[in-house]
């Protein structure tokens, strides 16, 4: 794979290819595009971009000025795996043509001004970034997204509706158990050559890949494991991989989602977050003989991370969905709080044997209807904030949570009930992101009231299903 402009330029001349497709992420965190014919694209487009209408793109909008400017990534160039035609892909980040300078509501130059924020500490130079993304695959996803309808209706793949009943009739034979989908091999997984090559795809597309496997709940949930990376490279391979996912889904026609919980009563789909700082070469969260190993810079920067929690979810977990699987019994994390092994608590710190370059720790909150960018970059913030301030995570958590009494659950704080409630938080803490240079107040401002007009509050003008089954014979 290229990885200078001349590369590029080289290996479109080589492999004879006419087509360039130039991708850029929007502010909620979906992937835009636009295909040039080659001879659009020189050694210039890599320094100034390539213009474009930036008014019609989502979150965006406020600008006065809508000329815009999309920077192909030389280092993130592949084939395209879906078209007919032999397509060179490129991830972008976004210039202001007239200034020159990054945009400041840009996710992928703010991901990249979280690591030039990282090296002005002095604390680091290198953070390391791992998310695990869930995902359902479905059979039939119907909307009726006709003012006052709102119906929809989910057909899983492996017999279950949304309504968590088991679906009667047809062959109920090796179906997956309520919760114990986990692992168990063919004719049980269904989903074994669908996910092969999902993971096959991905590697072509420069994605490191590691493993695949079927995941708790019924209904089809899976993960595909990619390895760690730094800050920007891994928020590229996460949208790489849900690229891949729901087109190799869509071939098979079968549709991926990324929601964090389309299923009542059974698991959600979270996107677990590992994460850690280096520095010259040498890994900073290593501190043999304390608890867990941690260092206590390590400690600080989980302290960091609890502490801003509230608010970071309002970015790590921006959907109304989010907080439909922040609940109790699902393996996903309810309380703010950290742990060697148990996976009840928010942070985890997987257990990693005696290497030090593998210690690491394990944020639980995150699901993947986030914008990777922004997601990390926050983390990043909070863990700095952490460190800057030597905010003290408390003691770790070694019981299930899920089996504290009342009593003593409530001294444990608790991730937030509702994106609203998330936003709420972030409006009031978010000096920790600001302060930084890395987010600008606009960027904060436009975040919060595009989540309420677009997603909020017209989700509060639509009667819910349930409400039918709780008051129409009332
Ligand atoms: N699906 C769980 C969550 O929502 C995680 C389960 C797992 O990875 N074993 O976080
Ligand atoms: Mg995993
Ligand atoms: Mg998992
Ligand atoms: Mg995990």
């Amino acid at each position: 794979m290229p990885e200078t402009p001349q590369e590029v330029l080289q290996m479109i001349r080589d492999e004879n290819i006419q087509i360039i497709d130039l991708k850029f992420i929007d502010m909620p965190g979906i992937w835009q595009h636009c295909s040039f014919y080659y001879d659009q694209i020189d050694e210039s487009s890599f320094v100034d971009g390539v213009p474009f209408d930036g008014s019609s793109i989502r979150g965006w909008k406020a600008i006065n000025e809508s000329d815009m400017c999309m920077v192909p990534d030389p280092k993130t160039a592949w084939i395209e795996p879906f078209y007919e035609e032999k397509t060179l892909s490129m991830v972008c980040s976004i210039k202001e043509p007239r200034t020159g300078e990054w945009y400041s509501r840009d996710p992928r130059s703010i991901a990249a001004k979280a690591i030039e924020y990282l090296n002005s500490t002095g604390i680091g130079d290198t953070a390391f970034f791992g998310p695990e993304a869930e995902f359902f695959l479905f059979n039939d996803v119907r909307f009726d997204q006709t003012e006052n309808k709102g119906f929809y209706y989910v057909d899983s793949i492996e017999g279950r509706w949304n309504s968590g009943r088991e679906e009667a009739g047809g062959n109920l034979g090796y179906k997956p158990r309520y919760k114990e989908g986990y692992f168990p091999v063919a004719p049980t997984d269904t989903l074994q050559d669908i996910r092969t090559e999902m993971l096959l795809t991905m590697a072509k597309c420069g994605v490191p890949i590691e493993k695949h496997h079927h995941e708790v709940a019924t209904g089809g949930q899976n993960e595909l494991g990619i390895r760690f990376a730094t800050l920007v490279e891994s928020a590229d391979y996460l949208m790489t991989y849900k690229y891949v996912i729901k087109n190799v889904a869509k071939k098979y026609g079968l549709s991926a989602t990324f929601m964090p919980k389309p299923l009542f009563n059974d698991n959600g789909s979270g996107m677990h977050t590992h994460q850690s700082i280096w520095k010259d070469g040498q890994p900073l969260f290593w501190g043999e003989g304390n608890y867990a190993n941690l260092s206590q810079m390590a400690l600080h920067y989980i302290g960091g991370l609890l502490k801003h929690a509230p608010a970071l979810l309002a970015l790590t977990n921006p959907s109304i969905n989010s907080y439909k699987r922040l609940v109790p019994g699902f393996e996903a994390p309810v309380n703010l709080a950290y742990s060697q092994g148990n996976r009840s608590a928010s942070i985890r710190i997987p257990l990693s044997g005696p290497n030090p370059k593998a210690k690491r720790l394990e944020f639980r909150c995150p699901d993947a209807t986030c914008n990777p960018y922004i997601a990390f970059a926050a983390m990043l913030c909070a863990g700095l904030d952490g460190i800057k301030n030597q905010i003290d995570p408390g003691s770790p958590l070694d019981v299930d949570i899920y089996d504290l009494s009342p009593e003593e659950l409530s001294k444990i704080p608790s991730t937030p009930g509702s994106l609203e409630d998330a936003l709420e938080h972030l409006q009031n803490d978010h000096a920790f992101l600001t302060d930084t240079g890395v987010f600008t107040e606009d960027f904060i401002e436009n975040w919060i009231s595009y989540k309420l007009d677009n997603e909020i509050n017209p989700m509060r003008l639509r009667p819910h299903p349930y409400e039918f089954s709780l008051y129409y014979d009332v």
